[in-house]
């Protein structure tokens, strides 16, 4: 079982220990829908999908289907449910728990006082069972942000579900970008909210730049469309070209005129108000006349940042 390295501080995190099921959030606060929900309002992944087995699980129904609430590591904005022992002075839990910051200040949305829910499997095996049982319809896909109405009025529920292998740390930051946005915004087109997710999964120090998106596209050939991409609202429809050419767009935007990055701030303010908000690439178009040649151009100077940082190996 991958385990973090212990490296570092972490600070304001707490680890509580729970008594098995105390801190497991009952089923009925789940979901309000049925004993074998459909997935929820508004979900969202990661685009890479991992060969799932789709045979029968041998696996008693009762272990599918408890999430994981051994143990809740309290951090920030998240709490984390694990059934396994989770290294507090892991630096991840540090750079996570400056992500809305990052993400907010950046974006210039005020901040959010929601909780995120975490909850992080121990294997693949386990979070692939459970999301089959409990999200049928869903795709598998290495984690999952959904978004969940609550018993009764109030915020939806925000939850992430992975499992603690070798993209860890990139998945918890594409899904907990997803879940900062839902928690301030009434609602994210479905290309916005993968590019700006796959903006911020990069390290800090990456500055939203990934080489391989960058090497795909200089490559070609490719053709953007943004509006093309602001007609998909299915996350089926949502493959790796999309997710590419949605990452390029919001580069262009925060990182290519002060104008252009404007443009994308306003349009973030009107999606606190409204869940239909309308097109961005006409308003795209009233700071930037020729998005399409002007992302070329973009993709062209973008500078690769020379420092890596490391991953969890
Ligand atoms: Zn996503």
């Amino acid at each position: 079982m991958p385990r973090l390295p212990a490296r570092g501080r972490i600070g304001s995190c707490l680890t509580v220990l729970a008594v098995a099921g105390m801190l497991v959030i009952p089923l009925g606060c789940e979901t309000s829908r049925s004993v074998n929900p459909e997935p929820a309002t508004q979900t969202r992944s990661d685009v890479r999908p991992r060969g799932a087995d789709p045979s029968t699980p041998t696996t008693p129904i009762a272990s599918i289907a408890a999430p994981p609430g051994q143990h809740a590591t309290r951090c920030g904005h998240y709490v984390f449910y694990h059934d396994f022992d989770l290294d507090r002075a892991d630096p991840l839990f540090a750079e996570l728990e400056a992500l809305p910051d990052q993400v907010f200040g950046e974006l210039g949305l005020p901040p959010s006082s929601g909780i995120i829910q975490i909850f992080l499997f121990d294997t693949q095996d386990r979070y692939e069972r459970y999301m089959r049982y409990r999200y049928p319809s869903l795709p598998i896909r290495r984690a999952y942000f959904v978004a969940e109405p609550r018993v009764g009025n109030g915020a939806d529920e925000l939850k992430v579900f992975t499992w603690m292998g070798d993209h860890l740390r990139t998945d918890l930051r594409h899904e907990l970008t997803h879940a900062l946005l839902h928690s301030v915004l009434k609602d994210v087109p479905l290309w916005l909210d993968e590019g700006l997710a796959g903006f911020f999964e990069l390290p800090p120090e990456q500055d939203g730049v990934n080489p391989l998106h960058l090497e795909l596209l200089r490559r070609g050939p490719f053709q953007p469309d943004l509006g093309r991409l602001e007609r998909l609202d299915k996350v089926r429809q949502m493959e790796k070209p999309e997710y590419r050419e949605a990452w390029a767009w919001v580069h262009l935007m925060l990182r290519s005129t002060p104008e252009a990055k404007q443009i994308l701030r306003d349009y973030l303010q009107v999606l606190r108000g409204t869940d239909k908000p309308g097109l961005l690439l006409p308003r795209l178009r009233e700071a930037v006349p020729d998005p399409e040649q002007a992302l070329a151009e973009h993709l062209s100077e973008i500078h690769i940042p020379r420092h890596r940082a490391a991953g969890p190996p």
